[in-house]
Formats: C-alpha cells, structure tokens, sequence
C-alpha cells in the first residue's frame, strides 16, 4: 500500500536511535527546555548556516513570534503569497496587521517579485487600480513580507530581499516545507533576516507533535525571540519585560530531531531521487514541477498540473494511490479574508493554478517501482 508521506517506514528503519534519544529524555525527565533543546538549536543552525536558531512549539507560531519580533500590529500591512497554507496569513490578522496577497510566478508558485514591488507602490499610492489591495478602513503601512517556499522550492530571495530594502520592509521566510532545500549554494532557513520552519509531522523533517524553529543571523533578535517563546520573560521568570507565549518546543521532540538529523541528509538525497523518477516518467503527461537551476528542492510535496485533475485523483484512489491537492482555494478567496471584498480575478495565477494542480505521494522510501506504477495510474487514468 502507497503511503502519502510513509512514516512507519521510516520508524522501522530508525527506532532503535529514535528510541535510545527518547529514553535520555525520560530517564532525565527535564521534559521542558531540557539540555536537547540548546543542542538541536545549534545542531539545526549549523546545518542551515544560521548563527542563531530559537525552537518552538509549531511553524505557525515560529512566524508569529517572527512578526511580534519585529513589531508587527495593527495598520500594518504584510505581504505575503496567497498560494500557501493558511497559517502564513493567519498569523499577520492575529496581530490584527493585514495581508497583501500578491500573486505567485507561474513557474515556481513562489511569490512574483515584480508584483512584490507593484503592490507596495499601489499601497503606497493608495491606488487599487495598479494592484488589487485588501479593502481596509485606515491607510496601511507596508511593514513585512512572507515569502513562502512552496513544496519545498526557495522563493527568489535575491529579488525579494533587495524589493524589502528598497522599500524597508523586513522579510520572514515561511520554510515550513523547505526546510534542507537550497538556493545559490545556501540552504533554507538562512535566505532572510528571519526564517520561520515547522516539524510537523509529514514535513520534510517531521518531530512526534507539533513543533517548529525560527532563525536569524541576529543576536539581539535571538534574544527577543527566546523572551517572546516564554511569556515575554526578562531576566528571570517573574520579570516580564514584554507580552508573550508559551511556545516552547519539548524536550522529547528535540530528541526526536536530534535522533532523526543523523539521517535526514541522506532523507533530503532520496527525495531527489524520487522526484527526478517522476519527473522523468511523466514528463509530456502532465505539467511537471520545474525547480530552478540554481536551487535545491526538499521536495515537501511532487505537485503536478492538469486539466483533469479531479478525473485523475478519483482514478487513482481507486488504485490505491492517495493524492492530494495542495491548495484547492488561495488565501485571498477563503471566507475568513471575506472582510478584505478581494474578488475572483484580482490574483489570476494562483487562482488557475490551484484548479489544476495535485500533489503525488512524497517520501524519501518511495521506490522506483513505486513511481513507475504512480506514473502509470495518471497515464491509465487519463487514457479512459
Ligand atoms: C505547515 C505549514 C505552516 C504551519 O506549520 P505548523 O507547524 O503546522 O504550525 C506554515 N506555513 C506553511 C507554508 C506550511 O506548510
């Protein structure tokens, strides 16, 4: 049976390292920000080339405190992609600032930098008619972008990176699904003043529950980030110097990840593989993902585009082949961002996109039997 993400496999091959991790923690029992959180903080920044790493308890709320670091609130406007989880933009209404959804490239689904740059002049100049903006009541104040790195492909964050400064925006890379992904030799997580990623579970490195890290180059940042996690703590526990969260990654989850670091390269290399199998069997069959030349996929979800998905998807379930698709709706037309009167047509690429478009089952255990009879399912499904 062809698992979406297989991660009893991947249990059956690590469990006796896994579980050795996970007896320290309960032989020692400091169950909250015990030692393996300071470890697999400077484990994960090592292998992401950031100087700073701060664990938390989920992706989500790794961008949240990104956003209260840098002081995001109300009459703020934050940038972001509305092809992505609702998480992404969940966080920017929770601190009561306002999305501006700017529309993906066709290519990579990222964040289109030129419309980057026309949405914050549209913003600036109060002037819908050169980018659809969210319907507000105040003026909003350009403050941050989230670029997101969808299923895995690092947005382009030479171009997004030099919009933000010119504009003085600050950028928080949503790697919740590329975290081991690179982009011009650097790796995911370390590509903007902040970088948020998540472990759950299916994600390319998944914890036992929930969790996720934030990064920055940024000592004083690391500083505010870890105060933040804690309920806004000063110098010790009782000294609150700012409003806060718990939000702290457990200590049993570390270990998880400390145990499963040990592996994940070779994890990161097989989904390589899977995806270049794919690639080559169903290339003139659907549209396939193209990852830039110059980037490295952690290929968190193989998504493809047809005309015939929902035909497709029905006939493969019926093989036992789960698919998926990643994401039937954009951000800008769910009802939660009803408020905002943004209209059908406003962002026409990711609203095609996410009409056309499905997810393949996607995990480094996948094998080239398995691709190859994928493959042949979508061929079967589309010849009938
Ligand atoms: C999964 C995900 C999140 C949220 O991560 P959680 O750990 O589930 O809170 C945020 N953004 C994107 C793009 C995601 O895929």
């Amino acid at each position: 049976m062809i698992q979406f993400v297989d991660l009893k496999k991947q249990w059956a091959l690590h469990e006796t390292n896994i579980r050795a991790r996970m007896d320290t923690v309960l032989a020692h029992g400091k169950f909250i920000m015990g030692p393996e959180i300071a470890e697999l903080e400077s484990t994960l920044a090592g292998y992401v080339g950031a100087a700073h790493c701060v664990s938390c308890s989920s992706g989500t709320d790794a961008l949240l405190m990104s956003l209260m670091a840098i002081g995001v609130g109300p009459g703020d406007a934050v940038f972001t992609s509305p092809f992505t989880f609702i998480a992404t933009s969940e966080v920017i209404s929770l601190l009561g600032a306002t999305p501006v959804f700017v529309d993906v490239n066709p290519v990579t689904l990222n964040i289109d930098s030129a419309a980057l740059e026309r949405a914050i002049l549209a913003l600036r100049d109060n002037s819908p008619k050169d980018y659809p903006l969210p319907r507000t009541e105040e003026a909003l104040k350009p403050k941050a972008v989230i670029p997101v790195d969808i299923f895995g492909i690092p947005a382009d964050y030479d171009s997004i990176n030099a919009v933000a400064e010119r504009h003085g925006l600050c950028v928080v890379e949503d790697a919740a699904q590329s975290f081991g992904a690179e982009f011009k030799g650097r790796k995911a997580c370390s590509l903007a003043p902040f970088a948020a990623t998540s472990f759950f579970p299916a994600k390319p490195l998944g914890c036992f529950g929930d969790g996720g890290a934030v990064f920055t180059d940024n000592a004083d940042t690391a500083v505010v980030l870890k105060s933040i996690r804690v309920h806004g703590q000063g110098g010790n526990k009782y000294d609150n110097v700012r409003i806060g969260l718990n939000a702290r990654l457990d200590t049993l989850q570390a270990a998880v990840l400390l145990a499963k670091m040990d592996f994940f390269p070779a994890e990161v290399e097989s989904r390589q593989r899977v995806a270049a199998q794919y690639s080559e069997a169903l290339d003139g069959v659907v549209e396939t993902p193209v990852v830039p030349s110059d980037c490295l996929s952690a290929w968190a979800q193989y998504s493809v585009r047809h005309e015939s998905r929902d035909d497709i998807i029905v006939k493969l379930r019926e093989k036992g082949v789960p698919a998926m698709v990643y994401y039937p709706r954009p951000l800008h037309l769910l009802g939660a961002y009803a408020h905002l009167a943004y209209q059908e047509g406003d962002l026409p690429v990711c609203e095609s996109v996410s009409k056309t478009i499905f997810s393949l089952p996607m995990h480094p255990y996948l094998t080239q039997e398995d691709t190859i009879f994928i493959a042949e399912c979508v061929k079967d499904a589309l010849k009938a």
